[in-house]
């Protein structure tokens, strides 16, 4: 499988093996690809380190170890009293146009570069090559641009398929993310939804490298994390996240999963649903209609 990201190009294996050659782990993140030793070139290790370790000693003093574990567990206990959210992708009926990725940004003033979520195009050639293409996370659409003209000149066939993979947070029940913070800004609400407290943020980065999907960043603007919230602002007054509702092609849908009747739960009672990587143990609430098995 070939990935195209913004240019420079270079290829999905060409670039695990560059990373490996320099110890580091690697996102796709965006359409981007970020590593984690752009992570630390940004931020001095050493200072990275001292800061995670001051400030956990700082937080702990302030607010107890208790406290930051009951953040992070506490939200099950008291889900029963509410709704719980769910969030559903449909890549049957995704179309690239990149509405999503634009109202996103809109919404949550994405800084320049970074995305919240973003639209990956697949596409697959005779011989069995995949390409993944996300310039921009696809806030610009598609429109009629084969990744074959990006091909390498030996693979230069006609696409046989095709399709578009919606990406954002999954909201995983297990959370790598949570469990690394040092300090307990990362959390889950009674809804299921997975936050960062920007308040209590460092800016260590350890849940961006801990996240396997590559949905965390930190952002250039706080230097704290941030990835997507549901739209946590807008669903805590009943409306749906912006990128819900600016896709014309219904392939994102939102709503409670604890309400049998709700849209969202008669769709993952009628449909075969998946999630992304299910083999890590996450537990995604952010589900999947019609992933193929080739999606990363
Ligand atoms: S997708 Fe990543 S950031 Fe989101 S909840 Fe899962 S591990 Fe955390
Ligand atoms: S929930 Fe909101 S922030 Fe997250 S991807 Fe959707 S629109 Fe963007």
């Amino acid at each position: 499988m070939t990935t195209l990201w913004n240019k420079p190009e270079i290829s999905r294996r060409e670039f695990f093996e560059k990373c490996a050659e320099a110890g580091a782990k690697t996102f796709v993140f965006g359409g981007l690809v970020v590593t984690t030793a752009n992570l630390l070139l940004a931020q001095d290790p050493e200072d990275v380190r001292a800061r995670a370790e001051g400030a956990v000693e700082s937080r702990l003093h302030d607010t107890g170890l208790g406290d930051v574990r009951a953040r992070a567990e506490g939200a099950p206990k008291e889900a029963a009293k509410g709704p719980i959210y769910g969030f559903v992708v449909d890549t049957m009926k995704c179309i690239g146009c990149g509405s999503c990725v634009r109202a996103c940004r809109d919404e949550n003033n994405v800084p320049d570069g970074f995305c919240r979520t973003w639209v990956e195009q697949y596409t697959f050639f005779p011989n069995g090559e995949v390409i993944v293409n996300s310039p921009s996370g696809g806030a610009d659409g598609f429109g009629e641009d084969l990744p074959s003209r990006n091909m390498p000149e030996e693979l230069g066939q006609l696409p046989v398929r095709g399709f578009f993979v919606p990406k954002l947070c999954n909201h995983c029940i297990n959370t790598p993310c949570i469990q690394v913070c040092p300090v307990g800004a990362s959390y889950v609400t009674r809804e299921g939804v997975v936050l960062i407290d920007q308040e209590r943020c460092i800016g260590c980065g350890y849940c961006v490298q801990a996240c396997p999907f590559g949905s965390r960043y930190i952002n250039p603007q706080t230097n704290t994390a941030d990835k997507c919230t549901w739209c946590y602002h807008r669903i805590t007054k009943g409306m749906v996240p912006a990128c819900v509702q600016a896709c014309p092609a219904k392939a994102r849908i939102f709503g409670s999963v604890s309400d049998p009747n709700s849209e969202i739960s008669q769709i993952l009672a009628n449909n075969r649903v998946q999630v992304l990587k299910s083999y890590l143990g996450t537990n995604p609430r952010t589900r999947y209609i019609g992933l193929d098995s080739e999606v990363m």
